[in-house]
């Protein structure tokens, strides 16, 4: 009988996520799964909640990952803060900011967005009009925006945002573990975050980290949390407390990878993953500068992880794309939405942020075109 798993090949995956994963991590997800109730697995479990912490910088007691990807951490944050009528402003720039406003839309928010080009990020004078005009119990944003490879000012919004009864909330899923999250000193209330991009680990989690203010705000709640599976006041009774209470089974061997995957970022220290991402993004821009491919960011908002890059006037992007993939088993990814067919998106995320990898793809590149 056919088992299509043994062909699985090594693929060098340098699009917008998932990215290569460090066998140490695959090693910890192989290893005998507990229960999820087990002294030793609880253990884990507050080990972990630490290992976020401290990588995000903050003491938010509700610091956890939430069971899904990326997406479950967005459905977690706004379901749970969200009541029927609520005001909030989403800022985008991009796909993944507009998945939050159909979000918060779903969940009867009333919401207002201000719209900024793709390829641009926010502007900060625009969104401190936009507060002065109206109350918002919450501002959303895109640290990261991987559509587009931009860089959101997210210490500037959440300065504009000290003080105000609003809560600031931000997409986290391809900035944490890339570049540095100062949650406390920003003034981020809450945050999610996914598995795959710069932690490197398999997609399947989404770390989130609520403050003690975005806590109260869920208490003060008239309504139920309208989700079942991604109610954090239930939650919270299997990540705290002296007893656990079982909600939902855990999935365990995912957290093994995750715990692991943090823990190789402490290990190999935040500055040094920050610098190796920033160092492998500028080595790849000066290649591609030497064959004539242009950025479509400008300097001072590019992504490390995420590089757009333009497709060269005649090349088909399609062609190109699954030829790395078929002949040099790279993975790049190809433009979303109004980018769609003019750029490619380069991953330089987590464990894929290294030189033989850049090396290897301007040299596929090369031959390609
Ligand atoms: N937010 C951003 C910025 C993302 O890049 C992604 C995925 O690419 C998501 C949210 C959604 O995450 P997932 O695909 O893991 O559900």
């Amino acid at each position: 009988m056919e088992n299509v798993l043994n062909g699985i090949e090594e693929i060098t995956l340098m699009g917008p996520g998932p990215s290569c994963v460090n066998q140490s991590v695959l090693d910890a997800m192989a290893k005998s799964t507990l229960g999820h109730l087990d002294p030793w697995f609880i253990k884990i479990m507050d080990a972990m909640k630490g290992q976020m912490k401290t990588l995000l910088h903050t003491e938010n007691k509700l610091t956890i990952p939430v069971s899904g990807t990326g997406s479950a951490g967005m459905e977690a944050c706004f379901v749970n803060l969200i009541e029927k009528g609520d005001p909030v402003l989403i800022l985008i720039n991009g796909v993944f900011g507009m998945r939050m406003e159909d979000v918060a839309t779903r969940l009867g928010a009333n919401v207002d967005t201000l719209e900024f080009e793709w390829g641009t990020p926010v502007l900060v004078d625009q969104v401190k009009e936009k507060l002065a005009e109206k109350f918002y119990k919450i501002v959303a944003v895109v640290h990261a925006e991987t559509s587009t490879g931009v860089m959101n000012p997210v210490p500037e919004i959440g300065a504009l945002l000290k003080g105000s009864d609003s809560l600031f909330l931000v997409d986290a899923v391809t900035s944490f573990g890339g570049i540095k999250i100062n949650l406390d000193v920003w003034g981020i209330d809450v945050i999610y975050s996914g598995t795959q991009k710069c932690l490197s680990c398999p997609p399947g989690l989404a770390p989130i980290s609520f403050s003690d203010r975005a806590v109260e705000a869920v208490k003060a709640r008239k309504t139920k949390v309208p989700n079942w599976y991604l109610d954090l006041t239930m939650i919270i009774n299997y990540w705290e407390g002296a007893t656990r209470a079982y909600h939902h089974t855990a999935p365990i061997n995912m957290l093994y990878g995750l715990y692991q995957a943090l823990y190789l970022v402490l290990e190999e220290g935040e500055g040094n993953v920050y610098k190796r991402h920033m160092d492998n993004h500028l080595r790849l821009v000066e290649g591609l500068d030497k064959i004539g491919i242009k950025m479509l960011v400008d300097e001072s908002c590019r992504l490390p992880m995420l590089n757009s890059i333009y497709i060269p006037e005649g090349v088909d992007d399609a062609a190109v794309r699954s030829a790395l993939l078929k002949d040099h088993k790279i993975e790049i990814g190809a433009g979303l939405g109004p980018l769609a067919g003019k750029i490619w998106r380069i991953g330089l995320m987590g464990h894929t942020a290294r030189p033989e990898n850049v090396d290897k793809l301007l040299a596929a590149l090369k031959t390609q075109l």
